[in-house]
């Protein structure tokens, strides 16, 4: 029998009235033929109103206790649901996590799951219940409550389809789904009817906000169909499958991280360990570092870029002066009033010319880039504030993303929203033993087919990449990553890979372009060497950027190149330390 997992959020069990919906929506499930889960959130606000009670009384209260109390709302949900089914007439039973058998480690506030048993549940639904679990909470080895963070629920949701292979976890909420950015901050917004994991992951972490990132991280790993959906209205929703029209598309969706501080260092020196011994400190204060852009120049000096939370950066920067004053070089500047807006789709990766219509879109609202970096398939720009507004509609404007329903819908390309996962049980029962929310490294790629191409203090005016960017585009030479980092004021270093055969054709379009627009420099490399690690939870496990510059530093090996995104991190190292390079690197995440 197909089996349903259905998530309802706090504001889809507010009310009584609510609550009595949410249960006829089961009852129908149940009535079409499905075995039905129900996952549910505490009702409304009522979590930060026992947040909000707890600091009342104590104003660091203590991890364990406050999952003992942050439980008790979803406690409240699941036994009103269960009332709610039994007077249509129906049979239910609620169950806590505690219950169910959802054991995490014992991070309190922050809990991970590692494994979930399905024998109670199995045997309730066989006898014809509906199950309600509630969301957000497990139990450690010792029986203590633990809770999974904020919005946790919709890991819950997602985790039970893993366990139980579901057929579709279905995921009820205030919004119709998933949008190409968030409606609220531009009307022109269009539900996205169907996204890969991929781009959802760099989405939802990225600040789109629909979901909980780890619960992605489950569907791909798992890999679980999920429907985002309203629970006000019948509509379809979007589906979150692993492979989606969208991939024919250049851009599927955007978004913007409004609150960054922006960091640079100037002459840097150039040599094994610094990077890492720059962002440990950052990292042991649970300080998240975004956007790393990194420029080397053949004097021996690096520029380094970063933004971190715009509320962080006084934290940081005594612990940067710190460890400047051991290794040398100096912070040149900081600048609080920065927001990223990233353009995100898988099917940027294998298409032409995406990055320079983005630049020449930007430049057209006359939109100055701060920094720029890409991943295979994002391209993320730290752009003033005051113009994150106009960067975003002129981005979304140029890839038609308001269209995007009618667009995709003309695509022979029909996403299979039937198929049974294909995770095999054997592979879950895998993934149990290492803890179900472990980090997955499924690649450790060398890629030693590229050039680099570096332009030091290029003018920085609005246009400029787009100028350098189209031109390149126009000789059909393909770019791979693209970091300009901060440099002076009106000033920038900008650097790009691509492939080597066509590195001497790239020399001649930037020569060319230098006879119009002055860089200080161009330095060139023909043979650099890529190191890439991919894998499913980088994002949460930020550990993966400090354990692989970690072990560079230990190897002595000397990172020349940075580019981090939610599902890789890449770095360039010099050809000759290449192999050593992929070696520690897999010693350092296991044999794959
Ligand atoms: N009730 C928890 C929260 O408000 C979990 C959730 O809603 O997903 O964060
Ligand atoms: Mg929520």
């Amino acid at each position: 029998m197909p089996l349903i997992v259905q998530k309802f959020g706090g504001t889809s069990v507010a009310s009584s009235e609510k609550i009595l919906a949410a249960a006829r929506k089961a009852v129908r499930a149940q009535q079409q033929g499905n075995q039905v889960v129900m996952v549910v959130s505490a009702m409304g606000k009522n979590t930060d109103a026992l947040i909000d009670l707890a600091h009342q009384i104590n104003e660091r209260p203590p991890a364990r206790e406050m999952d003992m109390l942050l439980s008790t709302g979803e406690q409240v949900s699941v036994a009103l649901m269960a009332m709610a089914v039994h007077s249509l007439g129906y049979k239910a039973v609620s169950l806590t996590g505690a219950q169910i058998g959802i054991r995490t480690d014992s991070t309190h506030t922050k809990a991970r799951i590692q494994s979930i048993s399905t024998d109670r549940m199995k045997k309730l639904l066989d006898e014809g219940n509906i199950v309600i679990a509630a969301g957000f909470q497990g139990i450690d080895e010792n029986f203590n409550i633990t809770t999974l963070g904020r919005g946790g629920s919709d890991t819950t949701a997602v985790a039970l389809a893993a366990v139980l292979q579901a057929d579709t976890c279905e995921i009820y909420t205030d919004v119709d789904g998933v949008y190409t950015t968030d409606p609220r901050v531009l009307p022109e917004a269009s539900l996205i009817p169907s996204v890969c994991y991929e781009e959802m992951l760099e989405l939802a972490s990225l600040g789109a906000g629909v979901m909980h990132s780890r619960s992605i991280e489950f569907g791909q790993k798992f890999n679980v169909p999920i429907c985002v959906r309203s629970s006000f209205s019948d509509n379809p929703g979007s589906m979150i499958i692993k492979r989606s029209p969208t991939e024919k598309l250049p851009v599927s969706g955007m978004a913007v991280t409004k609150d960054e501080a922006l960091i640079t260092l100037l002459d840097i020196p150039d040599r094994p360990g610094v990077i890492h011994q720059i962002f440990a400190p950052i990292a042991e204060r649970k300080i998240t570092v975004d956007m790393i852009v990194q420029n080397n120049s053949d004097d021996g000096f690096a520029t380094i870029s970063f933004t971190v939370p715009k509320a962080e950066l006084a934290d940081v920067v005594p612990v940067l002066e710190n460890t400047l004053a051991e290794i040398g070089g100096r912070i040149s500047s900081t600048d609080e009033n920065v927001t990223k807006v990233s353009a995100v789709g898988i099917g940027m990766d294998g298409q032409f010319g995406v990055a320079s219509r983005m630049f020449r879109a930007l430049a057209k609202a006359g939109v100055n880039l701060k920094l720029i970096t890409t991943s295979e398939i994002k391209i993320s720009v730290l752009v003033s504030r005051q113009l994150a507004l106009e960067a975003l509609r002129a981005v979304h404007s140029e890839f038609q993303l308001d269209t995007i329903i009618d667009r995709l819908a003309k695509l022979e390309f029909k996403p299979d929203h039937s198929s049974k996962p294909v995770v095999p049980m054997e592979v879950v029962e895998m993934l149990r033993g290492k803890g179900m929310e472990g980090l997955t490294i499924h690649d450790i790629a060398m890629n030693r087919s590229q050039s680099r191409i570096t332009l030091l203090g290029v003018p920085n005016l609005p246009g400029m990449a787009a100028e350098i960017f189209e031109e390149l585009a126009a000789a059909n030479i393909v770019i791979d990553m693209i970091v300009q980092s901060h440099h002076f004021e009106d000033r920038a270093d900008l650097s790009f890979s691509l492939e080597r055969s066509q590195f001497q054709d790239a020399i001649k379009v930037v020569e060319k372009i230098n006879q119009r627009m002055p860089f200080s420099k161009i330095e060139t490399k023909e043979q650099i060497t890529k190191l890439s690690v991919s894998g499913i939870g980088l994002r949460s496990h930020t550990a993966v950027g400090i354990g692989m510059f970690r072990a560079l530093a230990k190897a002595n090996i000397n990172v020349e190149t940075i580019n981090t995104s939610e599902v890789r991190v890449n770095v360039v190292v010099d050809d000759s330390d290449g192999e050593r390079a992929l070696e520690c690197l897999r010693a350092e995440f296991g044999q794959l």
